[in-house]
């Protein structure tokens, strides 16, 4: 039908699909959903307007957005044994707006991780709206061992006295200690947030400590770790903030929700409380273990020398590359990874020193540990090659590795 109706768009999605075949891809925040999860995305749900919430709602003829809309309030908290979800936020940042909205007064202080330092945008970057609303006071890692450093979180905390806490980051390899922030939260009589957007997947199987019973709020996405549909969800255990909540997702911030995305959501909810989910997400902290090795093995330093999670940090300097120049040979080479300022960067973000490296999308699509070893010999050759002669046999390999390995649920 598309090709028929649209040949342009329906050439760029072939374009794409081709791509993802015989690419590699290992951006920590990509993955790829199951046949289930994209049949309820092109679902007819897309058609409905249903501002409100199930049984509340502004419009007419919402039974069937009803349903759909329960079952995914019912199953993600069930998933992380939360006693009330928000699973209307577009995506994840405006999780985070919601959350910031309901809780906070413009001006106030917002406590967050430093995006150089591993934060993301929404947690007080001068760039985003959270950075400009509020008063913003960062924490980052320690400059030796390359993790946060609780003592340094609280005496930070002690001096600024912040409204909330965000704890939570989009570059952070190691394992974050939700009770300890919580701790500090108490102390100085903050508001806990945790954004687990990255490693919901983990959180869901058991692969990373749970923020559920320390934070006041968790917010996420749906489409990393966790595998669903592009978009977000806001959890609390306190029932107090329940109202608040739904009131700056709508009217506050959004109008209409994605119908097709929430059954979508409920869908993928369903799945990840699945024994299949719990091994695919312990296959992923495997796989990244092994490949942070291999790549140590290649010349290559690992930010913090390691990872507890679904991703590392890789400093490419020992090779005498920026990060810049290092996402260009790999994707001279097939392998797809984006560039990463690292702790404490001489390099300016648009260069950076590091690349950040995720096990998702591969082990999704099959990859275990000796494919690991595979691809760290993989990306040290694609660091080599100087030029495009070099390049080329790596590629070759690459593409010959991503056949055997037919997209899940896309190549049947
Ligand atoms: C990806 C991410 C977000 C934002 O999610 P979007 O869906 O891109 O809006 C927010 N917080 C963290 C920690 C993230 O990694």
């Amino acid at each position: 039908m598309l090709a028929e109706v649209d040949p342009e768009v329906h050439a760029a999605i072939a374009g794409e699909l081709a791509r993802q075949q015989s690419h590699l891809e290992l951006i920590a925040s990509e993955n790829w959903t199951s046949p289930a999860v994209r049949e309820a995305m092109g679902s007819v749900m897309t058609d409905k307007y249903a501002e409100g919430y199930p049984g509340r709602r502004y419009y007419g003829g919402c039974e069937w957005v009803d349903v759909v809309e329960r079952l995914a309030q019912e199953r993600v908290k069930g998933l992380y044994q939360a006693d009330f979800a928000n699973v209307q936020p577009h995506a994840g940042a405006p999780a985070n707006t919601a959350v910031y909205m309901a809780a906070l007064q413009p001006g106030d202080t917002l406590m967050g991780m430093a995006l150089a330092q591993g934060g993301h945008l929404t947690h007080g970057s001068p760039v985003n709206f959270s950075g400009k609303f509020y008063r913003v006071v960062d924490y980052g890692v320690d400059r030796e061992t390359e993790r946060i450093d609780m003592e340094a979180v609280r005496q930070r905390a002690l001096a600024e006295r912040p409204q909330i806490i965000v704890a939570g980051a989009t570059a952070y390899p190691r394992v974050i200690d939700f009770a300890a922030f919580r701790r500090v939260a108490d102390e100085v009589g903050a508001l806990l947030m945790v954004d687990m957007a990255h490693i919901a997947g983990l959180v869901a199987a058991g692969e990373h400590p749970s923020p559920m019973p320390y934070a006041d709020f968790v917010t996420s996405t749906t489409h990393k770790t966790l595998r669903g549909p592009r978009g977000g969800f806001i959890l609390t255990r306190r029932p107090d903030w329940a109202k608040a909540v739904d009131k700056a997702v709508f009217p506050g911030l959004q109008g209409g929700p994605l119908m097709n995305l929430i059954a979508a959501k409920a869908v993928a909810f369903h799945e990840a409380a699945t024994p299949a989910f719990r091994s695919y997400q312990h296959q992923v902290v495997q796989n990244a273990r092994r490949l942070a090795n291999s790549l140590v093995a290649e010349g290559l330093r690992v930010v913090s020398g390691g990872t507890d999670n679904h991703l590392m940090l890789v400093d490419v300097r020992p090779l005498s590359l920026t990060g810049k120049e290092a996402q260009a040979r790999l994707a001279k080479a097939h392998i797809t990874v984006n560039k990463n300022t690292i702790p404490y960067d001489p390099a300016k973000p648009a260069i950076g020193s590091g690349i950040r490296i995720g096990t998702p999308a591969v082990t999704t699509r099959g990859f275990g540990l000796p494919e690991m070893d595979q691809l760290g010999r993989l990306i040290g050759r694609a660091l080599r090659a100087a030029d495009d002669a070099a390049a080329a046999p790596v590629r070759h390999d690459v593409e010959r590795l991503a056949r055997h390995f037919p997209l899940p649920g896309v190549d049947g």
